[in-house]
C-alpha cells in the first residue's frame, strides 16, 4: 500500500462513519433491540448500516485477501474501527463479535470448518458472537457448566445455558455463529478441561446450505443502561436434546484458543473508551465554542462587558484539556499495541516476533481497563462542559456516557484487568516484556530529555516512570516476602499508574515532532513573536493542530504525571485497612 492508498481507505471510512452510521446513533438508542416470539430484532435503522458496511467489505478489511479480506495494516484498521465505534458503537458489536469468532475458525478451524463457515462470516453473510459466560460463572470461568456429548459421528451435544451473550440472537443474518465454551463429559474440572465448539443457530449442511434450526434457544434479552441498540441475549443451548456441535482446535484446549478472541475483544472495548471519548470531546468542543454564558473573567466587575462563549473561561478550558491530552494519548497507545501486531508479523527473527509479541501481551490488558476507565470519565467531564443540557437526551453526552459504561465491565472487568496485568504481565518472559517496555520510555527520555521546549516536561515524565519501576520492583519484592496482597490489593492503582506513565510517553514522543514541525511553518511564515504565532493558528490548521499536541503533553505532564510519585509512595505504605474489615464494619 502506498500512504496514499491508507488515506484514500480511512476517507472512505470516514464517509460510512459519518453519512451512514453516525445518523443511527440516537434512533437506534430509542428503539433500543426487542424480543418477541422467541426472536429478537435490531433497531430497524441498523439493517440498512449492516448492508452498506458490508458491501465495503470493512468488516475483514484487516485480513488477508485469500480469505476475502484487503490485506490492511493493523493500524491502520484501528483507525477504521475507532471512526467506526465513534459514530455508533452498539452497531460496531456485531461487525467486531463477528470477526472474532471468524478469526477463532480461521486459525484453529480445518478447512472444512473454514469452508463452512469462516467466509460467510468474514464477507458479513452470518454473524459471529463469543459465548463464554453463564449465570453461575463470570470473572471465573472455571465454574462453565456447559457440557459437550460426543456423538458417534465425531461430532457433540451440547446442553447448557450462556448469559449476556452480545449480538447472541438479530435478524441482521439468517445465521449466527457460536464459539461456546463447554466441558467434554469426563474432562477434569476447572478452565484447563473446558473445549470450545462451534454452534450455529442453523446447522449448515456439507454443500454450505442451511439446514435445520440447531435448538438454539433465546431466552430472553436484557434491558440496559447503554449500548440498547446491541442485543444481549440469554442462550438455552440444547434445551430439546438436540443442539450439535463441532469441536473447534483440541480438547481441552478451549481456553487457550478463546483467548485470542477474548484479547481481541479487550482490544477492542479499550478502543470503546477512545472511540466513546473522542466522538464526547468533539460535541464538547463545538458545544464550548457556541454556548454564550458568562463575562470574560479579564473583564473584572464591568458592568458592560459582553457574556462571551464557554471556551473562554480557564475551567472549561482545563476540562477540554485534559479530554484532550487523555484521548490523545490513548489514541497513540492502542495504536502502537496494533503496530506491534503488525511488526511481528513482519518480523524477521523469532526473537524481534517475542519483543514485539510482549509488548502486545504485557499492554492488552492496559489497554482494555485504561481507556475504558479514562473513556468514562472523559465522557462525563464532556457532559460537565455541557451543564445541564449534557444530562439531557437532546444532546448526545448522556448517550455516549450510557453506552461507555459497560466498557470498564464487560470483557473481564476492569478490577481484573489489572490483577491480570500485576499477576500475570509484569512477570512475563521473566520481566522482560515489562523492562523493554520501560527501556522504551527511557529511550524516549534520553532523546527529549535537553529538548529547548520539553525538556522541563520530560523531566516529570523521567520521574514518574522511574517511580513506577521502583513499584514493579517493590511489588517483586513484597510478592517474594510472602506479602502478596500488597500487589493484589494495590493492582488497580499500579494499572493506573502505569497507564498514565504510557500516556505521558506517548504525549511527549508526539509533542517532540509536532514541535519541530510547528517551528518549520512559523520560520517559513515569519511568525517570530508570539501574537503573529497566534494569529497564524487562527488561519493555519497544522499549525493549530502541533501547537495542540505540544500543549497537551505540557499539560498532561503536570496535571497527571507530577502525582505519580506521591500515588507510588502511597502504595508503598502497604496500608491493609480493606482487609483488615470484618464484614460488618462495612456498616456505616
Ligand atoms: C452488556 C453486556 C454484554 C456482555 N457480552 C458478553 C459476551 O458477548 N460474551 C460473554 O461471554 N459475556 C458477556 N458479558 C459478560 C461479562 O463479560 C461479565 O458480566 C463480566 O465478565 C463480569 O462477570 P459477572 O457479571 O458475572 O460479575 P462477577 O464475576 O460476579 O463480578 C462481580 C464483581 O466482583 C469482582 N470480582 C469477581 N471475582 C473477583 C476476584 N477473583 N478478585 C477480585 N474481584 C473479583 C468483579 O471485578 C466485579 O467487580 C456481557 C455483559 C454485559 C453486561
Amino acid at each position: 500500500f502506498t500512504k496514499d492508498d491508507l488515506l484514500m481507505v480511512l476517507r472512505e471510512a470516514e464517509k460510512l462513519a459519518v453519512n451512514i452510521i453516525a445518523p443511527t446513533l440516537a434512533e437506534g438508542d430509542k428503539e433500543g433491540c426487542t424480543f418477541k416470539d422467541g426472536k429478537v430484532s435490531v433497531p430497524k435503522c441498523f439493517h440498512e448500516v449492516w448492508k452498506k458496511y458490508n458491501e465495503g467489505g470493512w468488516l475483514a478489511a484487516g485480513e488477508s485477501p485469500e480469505v476475502g479480506g484487503q490485506g490492511l495494516p493493523r493500524t491502520v484498521n484501528f483507525a477504521i474501527t475507532e471512526l467506526i465505534g465513534a459514530a455508533n458503537y452498539a452497531f460496531q458489536m456485531y461487525p467486531g463479535l463477528t470477526h472474532g469468532a471468524a478469526g477463532l475458525i480461521h486459525s484453529y478451524g480445518t478447512e472444512e470448518q473454514k469452508n463452512k463457515y469462516m467466509y460467510k462470516m468474514y464477507s458479513g453473510e452470518w454473524a459471529g458472537t463469543m459465548c463464554l459466560t453463564e449465570p453461575g460463572a463470570g470473572s471465573d470461568l472455571n465454574l462453565v457448566k456447559t457440557t459437550a456429548k460426543k456423538l458417534p459421528d465425531g461430532k457433540y451435544l451440547i446442553t447448557g445455558t450462556k448469559c449476556f451473550i452480545s449480538s447472541g440472537d438479530h435478524d441482521l443474518t439468517e445465521n449466527i455463529v457460536h464459539p461456546v465454551l463447554a466441558r467434554i463429559e469426563g474432562d477434569p474440572p476447572g478452565t484447563k478441561g473446558i473445549s470450545l465448539f462451534i454452534v450455529p443457530k442453523i446447522r449448515v449442511n456439507d454443500d454450505g446450505s442451511l439446514g435445520e434450526p440447531n435448538d438454539v434457544n433465546t431466552g430472553g434479552i436484557e434491558h440496559k443502561m447503554g449500548i440498547k441498540g446491541s442485543a444481549t441475549a440469554t442462550l438455552n443451548f440444547g434445551e430439546n436434546g438436540k443442539c450439535i456441535g463441532e469441536l473447534l482446535g483440541g480438547q481441552c484446549e478451549g481456553m487457550k484458543i478463546m483467548f485470542q478472541m477474548m484479547n481481541e475483544a479487550r482490544l477492542g472495548t479499550g478502543m470503546q473508551g477512545l472511540d466513546s471519548a473522542s466522538a464526547a470531546y468533539e460535541h464538547a468542543v463545538q458545544y464550548a465554542k457556541e454556548r454564550i454564558q458568562g463575562n470574560d473573567i479579564m473583564a473584572g466587575k464591568d458592568p458592560n462587558a459582553k457574556p462571551v462563549t464557554i471556551i473562554n473561561h480557564p475551567d472549561i478550558r482545563r476540562k477540554l484539556m485534559w479530554m484532550k491530552s487523555h484521548i490523545e494519548g490513548m489514541r497513540s497507545m492502542c495504536y502502537f499495541v496494533a503496530y506491534c501486531m503488525d511488526k511481528s508479523t513482519v518480523a524477521k527473527t523469532e526473537e524481534e516476533k517475542a519483543n514485539w509479541e510482549g509488548y502486545l501481551d504485557l499492554m492488552t490488558t492496559v489497554v482494555k481497563a485504561y481507556c475504558s476507565d479514562k473513556g468514562l470519565l472523559i465522557c462525563s467531564t464532556g457532559m460537565d462542559v455541557y451543564g445541564g443540557y449534557g444530562y439531557c437526551s437532546e444532546y448526545p453526552m448522556e448517550q455516549y456516557l450510557r453506552d461507555e459504561k459497560i466498557a470498564t465491565i464487560y470483557e473481564g472487568t476492569n478490577g481484573i484487568q489489572a490483577l491480570t496485568l500485576v499477576g500475570r504481565g509484569l512477570g512475563q518472559r521473566k520481566g522482560m516484556n515489562a523492562m523493554n517496555l520501560f527501556g522504551e520510555v527511557q529511550k524516549n527520555i534520553k532523546k527529549m530529555k535537553e529538548h529547548k521546549e520539553l525538556g522541563k516536561y520530560t523531566a516529570i515524565l523521567e520521574e514518574a516512570a522511574n517511580a513506577c519501576i521502583e513499584l514493579t520492583m517493590f511489588f517483586v519484592q513484597a510478592g517474594k516476602a510472602g506479602n502478596f496482597l500488597l500487589p493484589i490489593l494495590n493492582a488497580y492503582k499500579f494499572m493506573e499508574i502505569f497507564g498514565d506513565v504510557l500516556v505521558g510517553h506517548f504525549l511527549i514522543d508526539a509533542a517532540g515532532i509536532a514541535a519541530d514541525k510547528l517551528a518549520a511553518i512559523y520560520k517559513e511564515k515569519g511568525a517570530d513573536t508570539p501574537e503573529k504565532q497566534k494569529a497564524l493558528q487562527k488561519e493555519n490548521k497544522e499549525a493549530a493542530f502541533y501547537f495542540g499536541r505540544v500543549a497537551s503533553a505540557r499539560f498532561f505532564a503536570v496535571e497527571i504525571l507530577t502525582t505519580v510519585k506521591a500515588r507510588c509512595e502511597a502504595v508503598k505504605m502497604d496500608e491493609k485497612a480493606p482487609l483488615e474489615m470484618t464484614e460488618e464494619a462495612f456498616a456505616y
